[in-house]
Formats: structure tokens, C-alpha cells, sequence
């Protein structure tokens, strides 16, 4: 028998429910307004009182209204169909709508129930499997999607039959399997999952142990991001965030993309929506949308759904790496889901932290970032979830708690800097506060060395250090004026100008700049330095001048350039030249 209550308070999207039976903790429950049911989580219990947040606006509720517990806690829904989709935090089918929005206690199917999927079984009868254990394939779009074991079985199952080779939809039994006890279980295309709760079915969780190339310089040169890692880009208002975790998006090394994307405003969403369809793949030429799913919300929706959305984000993630694909989570910004966590706290009154954000804020984040990772499956493959969120401090105050709280959590930290976007240095990220805590990783350092070349690491750390003597002789020289320095000085600023305009800045508007492979980065990494190694004997600081703005440029026009193409060869003799002449 379900549990049911009563309504006897209201606050917003807060709602106090007298209860008649068992609840629980993140129990789904729906209550009766007229003639729409409003889906609701339980957040707090308190004897006979449970405090219930609605995922909708609770215009119209009132007191005494009825209230039924569902026994479950809110779950995605998974299986073929989840990439091209776009979903708000419940997982809402924003594609069959028109607009964005839907009509209050309106809830669409995730999933397509009439589609038929391509199915080849794996499995054979008699095999023994446990969770998360592949049972079958279909084909979606051109990716394998593995049909496997519901991760919710307990224990090990025996495969009584399998469906043979045909096309099925979601609903149609895939397998029969038969538990320890005996007893038959019917597995289909489809499962649930709750989405507060961390997919398990993997033998370990090691490591990261390789790079996620992204074809962004800033990260795969100077501080990459591991496979199965964590990163986050805090950044001021209009610093580019979004434009780096677009390009991130569209260039990264990953099989399955998706983009939870919480907006500060509703156009903000409703760009990703119109926007993303239209990016291809530069990889495949392809859509990107077509190995991409998109969880949208904006700050005008309730804040139970807008907590929930990154959940869900997560929860697709984590099944796509139980088929053994590399995953790649982007959530923009991070910041308006915990301010999502920050109002619902205050509504329930509960004692504050820092900046009134709940007091358990940094385990919340740090709860959440952990469950990216690198596994390797039962069968010995391996997966990953790489992930990397935006926060948004107020004010670009680095100090705030999301921001701090998120720096304990993630090992990539990319600043953005309102100084750099100001100039127009994209992408703005200072390479001096920026760290890749990976390149510190032994398996992470021989990777790199085996992957671009021995010594590269050091390299890396030749480059920082030209960049933060640069950043020295530019402050004296601003103290002192350019006359009251050594010649040395304003070399040195040149030579980290040369890295700045060549290595750190990108355009990602350019179709041949945005996208920098790994060998093109080697390449240009090593150009870079070998004229930073030199030491040219300048006459006076307007020569050294006049001469890296000169090599910056053909250097700057390489980076426009086709790799290894006639012309970028062209720009590479001028520089000989150039270079033979100032020696
Ligand atoms: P945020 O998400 O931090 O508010 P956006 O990502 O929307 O900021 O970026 C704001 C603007 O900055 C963009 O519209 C674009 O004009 C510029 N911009 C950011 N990054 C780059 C880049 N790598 N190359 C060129 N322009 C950029
Ligand atoms: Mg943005």
C-alpha cells in the first residue's frame, strides 16, 4: 500500500505534508491540484511531517490537498534514444515541445517506446553474468550501445534465453535470466536508475592515466585534463566560459558528449538548444548532436528541477561508461546549481554556511566530481567520465565558497581573467593561477612522454617559467620605466609575449586555429622555444621590440595556417630568415 498525506504548509516550492505511513529520504511524491499531479521530492522527515520540494510552481496548491509517496527515488530513465536528445532536469523531452517549456504537471517519455533498435545478442544461454554485464548491442547512430544487465541486480543471474538478432523496441524482452534462488527475471532495452545514486558494475577505479586531448592549447600543452578526470573554469561574466567548453565539446577525444547546461538566462539555454544541433564534428563531419545529449534548465524553473538536472547529466554519463565509451561531462555553470542547493536550504531554514550556501556544500561538490573517473568493467575494458564544470563567482571573486569548495574537488583548474578577455587574450585563461594537478601523476608524466615525446613535461615547465619571468620583467618595467631596466628585461618580457600570442591565445572562431592536435601542439611548442633558447643581442628595447612583433606575427599566421601546408612552410622560411638576421 503507498504511504499518502495531506498538505499543511506552503512555502514556494516548499511544501510540508502530514504523512500516514513510511517515507523516505529523496522519495519521489506526487500531489493532486485540481486535475494536475505535481511531482515532488522528499527532502526532509520528521516523524508524521515530511517536507516536500515540488518541481513546478505550486500555484493554486493548498492546505489539505492529497499527496501520494511513490516507494522511489527520482530516476532517469536509460537506454537507446538518450543521445540527439535534448531534456530538462527530469528528463522532460524538450524536443516534442514547443518551446522549451511545458505545461505545469506535464511529464513526457524520455524515450522512444515505438522506435526499433538493430539488436545483436552477446550473451548466450547458460552464460553467468552479473550487473551492468553486456547482454546485447544496438546500433545508435553510428556509436554501440551495449544492452546490459539492470545495474539494480543483486548477485549472479544465468541468460535462460536471448532474443536473437532482429530489430526490437525498448519494451520488447531482450533476455531471460534466471537469479541464484531460481526465479526468472525479464530484462528489456530500458532501465531506471536513481540519479542521486552513483552507477556501480565495475571491477576498479584507477587512476587516470592518460591525457583527453581537446585541441585547446591552454589545456593539452600547458595543464591537460586526464581521461576519467576533473576539471572546472571559474571566470567573471562574459570571459569566455561557455565559448571553452564549447570548444571542448566539439573537439575533445570523447565518444559521447553531454552538456548540462544551467543557465543564468532563459536565452542563454535556448541558444545550446538551437545552437548545438547545428555544430559538426570535426572529427567525423558528422552532427556532434548525434553523440550528444543536452540537459537544459534555466533559472526560471523550479529549483528542485534545476538541482536534479546535473544528476540526471551524471546518471547518462555513468551508463554510457558501463558500455566501455569515453564519456564527457560539461556542466555550464556549475554556480547555478548551487544556488539551486542554497535556496532550497534557506527554505527549509536549516543553519547556514558560507555566503548562506548549505553547510555541507563542499561535500555535496566533492560527492559529485567523484563520480567521474576511469573504470575498468568486469570484462577487463575500460570507460571513463572526464568532467568539467563552470562556476561563475560573483564579482570573478575567486574566494566565494562554490569556487573554493569546487577547487578542493577538481584537479584542473582553468582561471579565466576578466584582465585577458579585456585585451582580447582568448582564451582567458591565466596560465600563471591554472593548474593541471595530472602533470604531477608518474603514469600521467610517462604518458605524455611515450604519447608527444621525451622531456615534454619539462618543456611545459620551461614554458611556465618563461611566462612568469616575462610577467616579473613586465612589472618592472612598468615600475621603472623602459629605460630604467637591463635590455635582458625586456627580452624576457618579448619571449613570454611569443608564448602568449602563440601557445596560450586561440581563436575559436577560426576553424584551422580552434582545433590544434596533439603533433601540431609538439610542433609549435618546440618552434616557440627554440627561439626563446636564444639570447639575441639587442641594441635597445625598440629593436627587440619591432623584432618579436615580427615573428609573433608569422608565427600567428602559421596558426592560421592548413598544418604543414604550403603556406605554413612560406611563413616558416620568413622566420628563418628573420631569425638568421637578428642573430
Ligand atoms: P561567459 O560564458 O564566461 O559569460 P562567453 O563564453 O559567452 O562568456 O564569451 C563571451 C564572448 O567572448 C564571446 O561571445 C566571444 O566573443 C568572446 N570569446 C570568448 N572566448 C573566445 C575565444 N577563444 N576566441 C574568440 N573569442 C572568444
Ligand atoms: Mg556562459
Amino acid at each position: 500500500m503507498k504511504t499518502t498525506g495531506k498538505v499543511t504548509g506552503i512555502v514556494s516550492n516548499l511544501v510540508t505534508v502530514q504523512v500516514d505511513g513510511p517515507v523516505s529520504q529523496n522519495e519521489l511524491c506526487f500531489i493532486t491540484v485540481g486535475d494536475t499531479r505535481l511531482m515532488a521530492e522528499v527532502i526532509k522527515v520528521n516523524g508524521q511531517n515530511a517536507a516536500v520540494q515540488v518541481f513546478e510552481s505550486t500555484r493554486g496548491l493548498k492546505n489539505g490537498d492529497s499527496v501520494e509517496f511513490e516507494d522511489r527515488m527520482l530516476e532517469a530513465t536509460l537506454g537507446p534514444g538518450l543521445l540527439s536528445s535534448c531534456y530538462d532536469g527530469l528528463q522532460n523531452d524538450l524536443t516534442t515541445m514547443t518551446g522549451v517549456f511545458l505545461k505545469r504537471g506535464e511529464y513526457t517519455d524520455p524515450l522512444n517506446h515505438e522506435k526499433l533498435w538493430d539488436f545483436t545478442p552477446v550473451a548466450k544461454p547458460g552464460d553467468k553474468v552479473v550487473a551492468a554485464d553486456w547482454l546485447g548491442e544496438v546500433k545508435e547512430g553510428w556509436l554501440p550501445h551495449k544492452i546490459m544487465v539492470p545495474f539494480s541486480f543483486k548477485g549472479e543471474y544465468t541468460v535462460k534465453s536471448i532474443a536473437a538478432a532482429g530489430q526490437y523496441n525498448i519494451d520488447k524482452t531482450i533476455a531471460v535470466l534466471t537469479d541464484e534462488s531460481g526465479e526468472d527475471v525479464e530484462v528489456t532495452m530500458t532501465q531506471k536508475w536513481p540519479v542521486k545514486v552513483a552507477i556501480k558494475g565495475y571491477k576498479e577505479k584507477p587512476r587516470p592515466n592518460r591525457i583527453m586531448e581537446t585541441g585547446v592549447r591552454v589545456i593539452d600543452t600547458l595543464d591537460p585534463i586526464a581521461e576519467g578526470g576533473t576539471g572546472f573554469i571559474p571566470g567573471p561574466f562574459g570571459c569566455g566560459k561557455t565559448v571553452l567548453q564549447h570548444a571542448i565539446a566539439k573537439q575533445g577525444d570523447a565518444d559521447v558528449i553531454v552538456m548540462a547546461a544551467c543557465g543564468e538566462r532563459a536565452n542563454e539555454v535556448v541558444e545550446i538548444f538551437t545552437e548545438f544541433p547545428e555544430l559538426i564534428d570535426p572529427h567525423t563531419g558528422r552532427h556532434l548532436m548525434e553523440r550528444t545529449t543536452i540537459i537544459c534548465n534555466t533559472s526560471n524553473m523550479p529549483v528542485a528541477a534545476r538541482e536534479a538536472s546535473v544528476y540526471t547529466a551524471m546518471t547518462i554519463c555513468e551508463y554510457y561508461r558501463a558500455m566501455g565509451l569515453k564519456v564527457l561531462l560539461l556542466a555550464d555553470s556549475t554556480s547555478r546549481w548551487a544556488q539551486a542547493l542554497r535556496e532550497m536550504s534557506n527554505r527549509m531554514e536549516e543553519l547556514p554556511g558560507a555566503d548562506a550556501f548549505p553547510v555541507d556544500l563542499s561535500a555535496i561538490i566533492s560527492n559529485f566530481y567523484a563520480r567521474a573517473g576511469m573504470v575498468v568493467l568486469n570484462n577487463g575494458q575500460t570507460g571513463s567520465v572526464t568532467f568539467i564544470g563552470t562556476v561563475s563567482p560573483a564579482g570573478g571573486n575567486l574566494k566565494e565558497p562554490v569556487t573554493e569548495s569546487t577547487k578542493k574537488a577538481a584537479r584542473c583548474f582553468y582561471a579565466l581573467e576578466q584582465n585577458r578577455a579585456d585585451k582580447k587574450r582568448y582564451p582567458a585563461v591565466n596560465p600563471i593561477d591554472s593548474y593541471s594537478k595530472y602533470l604531477e601523476y608518474p603514469e600521467i608524466q610517462e604518458h605524455l612522454a611515450q604519447r608527444i615525446r621525451p622531456g615534454w613535461v619539462e618543456m611545459v615547465e620551461k614554458t611556465k617559467f618563461i611566462i612568469r619571468k616575462g610577467k616579473d620583467a613586465n612589472d618592472q618595467i612598468n615600475i621603472l620605466g623602459d629605460d630604467g631596466v637591463p635590455m635582458s628585461y625586456h627580452e624576457l618580457f618579448w619571449k613570454s609575449e611569443l608564448v602568449d600570442f602563440v601557445i596560450l591565445q586561440q581563436d575559436a572562431f577560426d576553424q584551422t586555429d580552434a582545433l590544434t592536435p596533439l603533433d601540431r601542439q609538439k610542433y609549435m611548442l618546440e618552434l616557440v622555444l627554440s627561439i626563446c633558447d636564444r639570447d639575441f643581442k639587442f641594441d635597445d628595447y625598440e629593436q627587440c621590440r619591432v623584432f618579436f612583433k615580427e615573428v609573433i606575427n608569422i608565427l600567428r599566421q602559421m596558426n592560421y595556417s592548413e598544418f604543414k601546408s604550403e603556406k605554413f612552410n612560406n611563413y616558416q622560411e620568413q622566420l628563418s630568415k628573420i631569425l638568421d638576421n637578428g642573430n
